[in-house]
């Protein structure tokens, strides 16, 4: 007697839940209309992390940060978070507008992120091909246009952000769109 084990999407990376990194219920929601025509990549310039268990810590905290005194939002503002664990984190999803590229960006894009600093150096590449994988799912799942555009934070507003290094590779990805 064998097992098999599908994946519900064959392409789409494993993606660790809400409920799986411990994730307080958002405040509010808003719909985003799919699909959306953009990806917008972060950094979150904080800690970096390389295990399951460092980088659950590390989304746990930016949840908090950006639902409490400072930020005030309804939840976590990236649609997906990435580790150097090589696995993407649900933030606020396929379906919930985020806060990460302000009233030009939020509405028609997917906001994910990548734990860590990437202003010297590039995200690894288990990371890397996270995004990848999950760039390709999001096509695949009518949540992201064919011809969609890969964009930096900076390509909406005046921020560093994704960071050098990793701005100048996504540069020479496919998609890419200043
Ligand atoms: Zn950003």
């Amino acid at each position: 007697e064998s097992q098999l084990y599908l994946p519900l999407r064959p392409g789409c990376p494993e993606i660790v839940s809400r409920a799986q990194w411990r994730a307080a219920k958002p405040r509010c929601q808003k719909l985003l209309g799919t699909p959306v025509d953009t990806a917008i990549i972060h950094h979150t310039e904080g800690t970096a992390c390389s295990s399951s268990t460092s980088c659950q810590r590390v989304v746990k905290a930016i949840q908090d940060f950006h639902q409490g005194p400072q930020r005030k939002w309804c939840d976590i503002g990236y649609n997906f978070l990435i580790g150097e664990d090589g696995r993407v984190y649900e933030g606020r999803g396929w379906k919930t507008m985020g806060a990460h590229a302000g009233s030009k960006g939020n509405w028609r894009s997917l906001g994910i992120a990548f734990l860590g600093s990437f202003g010297s150096r590039v995200p690894n590449a288990k990371a890397q091909a996270a995004l990848r994988s999950l760039l390709s799912c999001a096509v695949r799942r009518g949540a992201l246009r064919n011809n969609y555009a890969l964009k930096g934070h900076r390509n909406f507003m005046s921020t560093s952000c994704p960071g050098q290094s990793l701005y100048d590779l996504l540069r020479r990805w496919p998609h890419f769109r200043a």
